[in-house]
């Protein structure tokens, strides 16, 4: 059981943390040093030997092992960015950096994405270190950099360069699952991710003739992109049901008490109320236009003109993408993946997810655990590479009204201190039993 320090700790470190700055304003600019040397000392406090590593100077990754009992048993790897997105001070009710305490919340940028998990690892393997506890798995504890943009600097390297640091780990945990979603009906559900869709960001360009515009022209590149991104941006994809996805749906319904009928999983969203949000962007592929870039003075038809799209696709489903694109951009539209990154999908039959699952319904009773599939991606994405299977679990309980999701990214970033303490029991006890 988690102790009186550890509760103290884990509010003392979101704080600290949040006050510095670790800003991913993505293109290499971002400094996670000072966060990444503070992690370090606390866990050389707790007598574990932290390895600081950088591919970049100043983008720094932090790594410690802490040795299982049973040296037969697969590692697990226990993981939480270090970098944040930016945030406009004057948008804010408190300054964003100012990891503030404020009638029981901790405010500041990460205070959810995700410095809350980054301090509960550090409370959790330090209480243990005072308490003489040593986990069954050996237990690899990595903070990373830049996983708000390329991970190049963060998991994406220490994935490649550094992969011995990963041995024997079969499974991780980090970012984002197991929080309190409310679903409108009083319910409090706890959707722990077991996927995660692959990121597909497409440059799509359209060739032409550049003319005059007052001439005739069938060959404008500007008509040939914009109708491309109509058609993408209108496309509707088909339905597409992962195991995840399949899971979180039925049991979903389960809870509503309504049949689930997944040969329409419309109507079955549309009766499921605010828990929708859950699964309704994962029920299918999506590729939505978000950038365009043609021409520079209204009498002259530009030779070429070039937009760009986030795409997302389920796993199982690149194939199917990719061919869609090649049919919707048409002969007249080339498109090329800017940056593309895998689909995951994990199992919930695994003893890992029944003892995350266990530890939640220890701290939160009244609470129901449900698998989901995220729609974007997470350091662990990188990891895959590893053969390490990734959950998201970053155990928060939220009172009614605290929309989770909003707060990611979002203006006000804030955690009640009561919900870091929660994260830390239930993390310390799925640990231990991990
Ligand atoms: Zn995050």
């Amino acid at each position: 059981m988690a102790d009186q320090p550890a509760l103290d700790e884990v509010v003392e470190f979101t704080s600290d943390l949040i006050r510095i700055d670790t800003t991913n304003r993505g293109g290499g600019d971002g400094q996670e040093r000072p966060a990444a040397e503070y992690a370090a000392a606390r866990l050389a406090e707790a007598g574990l030997e932290p390895t600081l590593l950088e591919r970049t100077k100043g983008r720094t990754n932090v790594v410690a092992r802490i040795e299982g009992t049973d040296p037969s048993a697969d590692a697990l790897l226990l993981h939480g960015h270090l970098d944040v997105v930016p945030a406009e001070a004057r948008d804010w009710s408190v300054h964003p950096f100012s990891g503030e305490i404020r009638d029981g919340v901790v405010w500041g940028r990460g205070a959810v994405d995700m410095k809350n998990m980054d301090a509960m690892i550090l409370a959790v393997v330090r209480g243990w270190a005072r308490e003489g506890v040593r986990p069954r798995r050996d237990l690899v504890v990595a903070f990373t950099a830049d996983e708000e943009a390329s991970a190049e600097d963060g998991s994406g390297f220490l994935a490649d360069e550094h992969p011995g640091l990963f041995e024997g780990c079969t499974e991780g945990v980090s970012e984002s699952g197991a929080f309190t979603f409310h679903d409108g009906s009083g319910r409090e559900l706890y959707p722990i991710a077991a996927g995660e869709r692959g990121t597909a960001w497409l440059k799509l360009t359209a060739g032409g003739r550049a003319g005059h515009g007052s001439k005739a022209n069938r060959e404008n590149a500007v008509t040939r992109l914009a109708a491309a991104v109509a058609r993408i941006g209108e496309h509707q994809w088909p339905l597409k049901l992962t195991p995840t996805v399949r899971a979180s749906l039925t049991e979903l319904a389960a809870l509503h008490g309504i049949e689930a009928d997944l040969d329409d999983v419309d109507a079955l969203l549309g009766k499921l109320g605010p828990a929708a949000k859950l699964v309704e962007s994962t029920v299918r592929n999506s590729a939505n236009p978000t950038m365009l870039d043609a021409g520079y003075k209204v009498n002259v038809i530009p030779g070429e003109a070039v937009a760009y799209v986030d795409g997302r696709y389920l796993f199982g489903a690149e194939d199917e993408f990719r061919a869609t694109l090649d049919r919707l951009t048409g002969p007249d539209v080339e498109w090329e993946f800017q940056h593309r990154s895998v689909a995951l999908q994990a199992p919930l039959e695994s003893p890992t997810y029944a003892r995350m699952r266990a530890a939640v319904e220890e701290f939160a009773p009244e609470g129901h655990v449900v698998p989901y599939c995220l729609s974007g991606g997470t350091d662990a994405k990188q990891f895959s590479r590893l053969g390490i299977t990734g959950y998201g679990f970053t155990p928060l309980k939220l009172p009614a009204g605290y929309d989770y999701q909003a707060l990611f990214h979002g203006v006000d970033e804030r955690v009640p201190v009561e919900a870091l303490h929660f994260g830390v029991r239930v993390l310390d006890r799925f640990l231990r039993t991990a």
